[in-house]
């Protein structure tokens, strides 16, 4: 069996009354990401895992920030291209595994609909979809609030 793994990390610094996206999800808070896309850090954070199990580089490398194409982008149409690249290098997404650290708001009540939300735009069952939150015990930057975390791990097989 041709299986692969792959892991992902992204972080988005945190800017007063920017819309905050997580998962394709909006999320009520103050603060939003400070980002050339919509700043969907778990987003990415799943991109660079799907591209990392299959060595393609990662997201920068596929959606430069230097092109005016992708400003403001839903983060969801990234990752619908991201999917479409390892169907077509003969690979499924068996699951994915993602984690969101950031210390304020409790994301507890938007987890459902983000994995919904991220089964429906990678066309896998929702319960192949996690989706984690955790804060950082008020550490470090996500404890200050300045930024947000993400990490991502995926399991593909070979179709
Ligand atoms: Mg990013």
């Amino acid at each position: 069996m041709d299986i692969r793994i792959g892991h992902g990390y992204d972080v988005h610094a945190l800017g007063e009354g920017l819309r905050l996206v997580l998962c394709g999800v909006e999320v009520k808070h103050t603060k939003g990401c400070i980002a050339h896309s919509d700043g969907d850090v778990a987003i990415h954070a799943i991109c660079d895992a799907l591209l990392g199990a299959l060595a393609l580089g990662d997201i920068g490398k596929l959606f430069p920030d230097s092109d005016a194409k992708y400003k403001g982008i839903d983060s969801t149409l990234l990752l619908r291209e991201v999917v479409e690249l390892v169907h077509s290098k003969g690979f499924d997404i068996s699951n994915v595994d993602c984690t969101i650290a950031m210390q304020r708001p409790k994301l507890r009540p938007y987890i459902d609909t983000m994995r919904e939300r991220l089964a429906d735009v990678i066309g896998i069952a929702t319960e192949r979809i996690s989706v984690k939150a955790t804060t950082t015990e008020h550490l470090g930057f996500e404890g200050r609030e300045e930024g947000v975390s993400a990490t991502a791990v995926t399991l593909l097989v070979r179709s």
